[in-house]
């Protein structure tokens, strides 16, 4: 019997927790799937706990589970907390111990929701790409790192960008592979462009060299491209629908996953899977914990939602019951149920509902 891990976290994380809960309840029974679930802390709500961000007892757990559900970590109440045992460190940990190397996030444009992007219709609508991010390397785990008194007595910050061609090579297959489906599925020709800084950092030349050579070992029919981090940022805003699929290390996939984010309007709509080699994975909304509106009913759970819906996908293969979730969230958008985050005033005939309210609609719509 497969099992799922649920870690609700901090802030909103518990609130839309219970809204992905319940949904994922719903189809566990409508399509038999034998899903057990657990529950576990991480974050703030370990350290309260436990002292630490991810508690042995929670890692044994997660370890032991097929998948992961995550709600969000952080607040303002750890910020004063030492570094090494602030509630994003246990977030960091959990990806690297479970070997979750390859972050897949959709900026996918739901057509109910064209008004909350900042960009024009012309230029967004339609828009449905895909970022393959590294997780477990480059600069944000490469040692040497820290901060170190020169003999000056000034200080000086340090951390270092390492890539291996394996790691390269590993998190270059799921894109192509990813690449692939994805244009099976459209009846597209599948294209993926792979986003480094060849020009100044030695580090990403290897990158380029490496997903050039996997291209033409492995996936030829896949055509790739190259652009630099900086251009990629622009181009995300300029023509975002020119990409498909993106592949680029851990920082600049942190920065051009939030930027494909808000393409969408609202970051509360977004969900993104953490994959290790085997197909297991850690599903969490693309947000965190949204401390500011923390325990008001406020917040969107439509991202953990659909994060239930990528695990039934990647993790669980079960594409029927992953469609339904996804077909539901569409229906309640139909319907004209807004979150604060996705209200638009200007536009007749939408309700303003809270967390509770939203995922008991998508539940009705599951049937
Ligand atoms: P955030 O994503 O929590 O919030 C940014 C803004 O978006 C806020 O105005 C918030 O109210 C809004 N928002 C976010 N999710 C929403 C939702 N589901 N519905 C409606 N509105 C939503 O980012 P932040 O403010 O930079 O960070 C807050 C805390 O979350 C920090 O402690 C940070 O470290 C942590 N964080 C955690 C994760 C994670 O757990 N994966 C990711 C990013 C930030």
């Amino acid at each position: 019997m497969a099992t799922v891990l649920t870690l609700a976290g901090d802030g909103i994380g518990p609130e839309i927790m219970t809204q992905a809960v319940a949904v994922l309840k719903a189809v566990n029974e409508k399509f038999e799937l034998g899903l057990t679930l657990e529950e576990g802390d991480l974050g703030g709500a370990a350290i309260d706990r436990a002292g630490v961000p991810l508690p042995e007892d929670t890692l044994q757990k997660a370890r032991a589970a097929d998948a992961v559900l995550l709600g969000a970590v952080g607040g303002p109440k750890w910020d004063g907390i030492e570094r090494s045992i602030r509630p994003e460190r246990g977030l960091l940990k959990i990806r690297s111990e479970l070997g979750l190397f390859a972050n897949l996030r959709v900026a996918k444009l739901y057509p109910q929701l064209a008004n909350a992007s900042s960009l024009k219709p012309e230029i967004i609508s339609g828009l449905d790409l895909l970022i393959v991010r590294e997780l477990t390397g480059g600069i944000y785990f490469g040692e040497p790192r820290g901060i170190r008194t020169l003999e000056n007595g000034e200080q000086q910050g340090y951390n270092t960008m390492v890539y291996k061609t394996s790691e390269i090579e590993r998190i270059g297959k799921v894109a192509f592979e990813l690449a692939k489906i994805r244009a099976k599925a459209n009846g597209t020709a599948a294209k993926i462009c792979s986003v480094d800084k060849a020009n100044v950092l030695e580090v990403t030349e290897l990158w380029k060299q490496t997903m050039i050579k996997l291209q033409q070992s492995e996936y030829p029919e896949v055509e790739l491209s190259h652009m630099y981090a900086d251009n990629a940022c622009m181009q995300l805003v300029r023509d975002p629908k020119q990409f498909d699929v993106m592949v680029t290390g851990n920082m600049f996939g942190d920065i051009l996953s939030d930027e494909a984010a808000m393409l969408t309007g609202s970051i509360g709509m977004l969900p993104s899977a953490s994959l290790d080699e085997n197909g297991k994975g850690m599903y969490e909304p693309c947000h965190g914990s949204a401390p500011d509106i923390a325990g008001q009913d406020k917040a969107n759970p439509l991202a953990t939602i659909l994060s239930v819906a990528m695990m039934l996908r990647y993790t669980f293969k079960h594409e029927v019951s992953a469609a339904a979730i996804e077909q539901a969230v569409s229906d309640v958008l139909d319907d004209g149920l807004r979150t604060g985050d996705i209200m638009d005033s200007d536009e007749t005939g939408l309700t303003l509902v809270g967390c509770k309210q939203m995922g008991e609609a998508v539940l009705a719509k599951l049937g």
